[in-house]
């Protein structure tokens, strides 16, 4: 990390519901290796707003680089949990600034890219963010209900969201039993009429952006049968010898799935559900029914590939085609939305200007996870991602860019302004409260848990 060996005192999350949150963290005096003080003025404080994978790690981070899991970070004697505050209404974030040496915003990505293609509005058209979320239980999510009467359902986009969605609709019912998706939606899921999952893409085979593992829990699930387009992997196995090792085992499965032995066909042909990534088709329309009312398809418009690799483009070529759906579910990537007028913003790539994690012309100010970088990578990526934000804080604070001199109030002025403005916090032990119940709600059912479906339920039980 630095030169200097901080001790941290104090950490504090916020958070609205489940998803938005702040950390709050206090270091106190340390000494170096060699028993030198770091800091021989104040105890640092840092207000970490988020309390997703990013939050925990750059908190875990700050904190000492061993603890490894959440819950310890969450319970250190160092850091404190703050929920159900919502950062850029409940308090702002100059007003953390005014509380705390650093703050770092770990808030993620909660909106979603759209399609921007006529018909979007229509029901039975949803995007991936609240089909996930409303099977996963997320309260902004409980009243979608979304129609699954249909036969065929398309999904835009080729990343794991799709395929985790693709999943959800296909799998049997006993298998999704046994998860943590909630009662309403395996509900809602037993009836489904949905039998075909079509996951669209507007490029190739080569360019997917799903990893192995989740397409290979896609080929692996039972009753189900891949039905893919043979055409589109023209070019491919020549092509695997160039690939990168990753892509190359990615595109290896998806090429034997697709040109599947005959054998295997014959034992997958009692499968009664489908499903099959099509290429080169980028939205073009949401058809509607004879009504107006609904979704009856969708016109997807015919590309060609400008360029070869993962940096290829698609084209359109003019040539369209339709298909029948009564479900479209876009999923296209998740972007970051602005909480607060005074943090720097960069629209078009949907993230906080940055560098290495220091918001650019904001001192005191951080960033870590999707909000850094953009929705992309998996869990590992956004650790690291968040090491590197806490690294830099630290760095600033052992070069004295970051000012930590003076003594700050952080979570005492905060939660006295919040109490203020009826503001109640949940704390960690609080939050602990509501993972019992819904653990031993689902106990009884035989599932992981059983989630509590809107914030009232939640916090009643947190308040007991
Ligand atoms: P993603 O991986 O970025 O995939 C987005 C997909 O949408 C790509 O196929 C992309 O195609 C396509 N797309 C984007 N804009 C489009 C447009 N205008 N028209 C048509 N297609 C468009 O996003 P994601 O699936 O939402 O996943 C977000 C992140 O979460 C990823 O890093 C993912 O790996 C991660 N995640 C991980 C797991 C896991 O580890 N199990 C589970 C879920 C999510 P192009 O490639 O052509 O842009």
């Amino acid at each position: 990390m630095s030169g200097h060996k901080m001790m941290f005192s104090g950490l504090k999350l916020w958070t609205k519901g489940r998803s938005r949150h702040a950390w709050i963290s206090r270091f106190h005096d340390g000494t170096n290796g060699s028993g030198n003080a770091s800091f021989s003025t104040c105890s640092p404080k840092v207000c970490i707003v988020g309390s997703g994978p990013a939050a925990f790690y750059t908190a875990q981070s700050l904190i000492k680089n061993v603890i490894n899991t959440f819950t310890q970070t969450a319970k250190h004697s160092r850091c404190s949990f703050y929920g159900n505050v919502n950062v850029g209404k409940d308090v702002s974030i100059k007003e953390l600034q005014q509380a705390y040496h650093a703050v770092v915003l770990s808030y993620g990505a909660e909106g979603n890219r759209s399609m921007g293609v006529p018909g979007e509005d229509l029901a039975g058209v949803y995007s991936a963010k609240d089909f996930v979320g409303w099977y996963n239980g997320l309260p902004s999510c409980r009243e979608l209900s979304p129609d699954l009467s249909c036969e065929t359902a398309v999904i835009l986009g080729q990343g794991n969201v799709a395929l985790d969605v693709a999943r959800v609709l296909l799998s049997p019912i006993d298998i999704l039993k046994k998860t943590d998706i909630t009662q309403p939606a395996l509900e809602a899921l037993a009836e489904s009429q949905v039998r075909r999952v079509l996951v669209v893409g507007r490029r190739g085979p080569i360019q997917v952006a799903c990893t192995i593992k989740e397409l290979r829990e896609m080929v692996n699930l039972p009753n189900t049968r891949p039905d893919m387009v043979a055409a589109d992997f023209e070019g491919v196995t020549e092509a695997l010898k160039d690939l990168p090792r990753p892509r190359k085992r990615l595109t290896e499965l998806m090429l034997k799935t697709a040109l599947e032995i005959p054998g295997e066909k014959e034992k997958r042909n009692k499968a009664s559900r489908f499903w099959g990534l099509r290429f080169f088709r980028s939205p073009i329309e949401i058809l509607a029914d004879p009504d107006h009312n609904r979704t009856a398809g969708i016109r997807l418009g015919v590309n060609r590939l400008e360029g070869s690799g993962e940096g290829a483009r698609a084209v359109l070529t003019g040539e369209v085609e339709d298909v029948t759906c009564g479900l479209v579910i876009s999923s296209i990537g998740y972007k970051s939305i602005p909480i607060d007028p005074s943090v720097p913003f960069d629209s078009r790539k949907a993230i906080v200007p940055n560098n290495m994690g220091r918001i650019e012309q904001a001192a005191g100010l951080y960033c870590s996870g999707w909000l850094k970088t953009g929705p992309t990578g998996v869990i590992a990526t956004t650790m690291n991602n968040s090491f590197d934000t806490a690294r830099s804080m630290v760095e600033d604070m052992d070069s004295g860019t970051l000012d930590v001199s003076a003594a700050k109030t952080g979570s005492q002025s905060i939660c006295a302004l919040l109490e203020k403005r009826g503001v109640k916090p949940v704390t960690f032990s609080d939050w602990e409260k509501i993972d019992i119940v819904e653990m031993r709600r689902g106990e009884a059912t035989g599932k992981p848990r059983e989630k509590l479906l809107t914030v009232e339920e939640m916090l009643q039980v947190a308040q007991k």
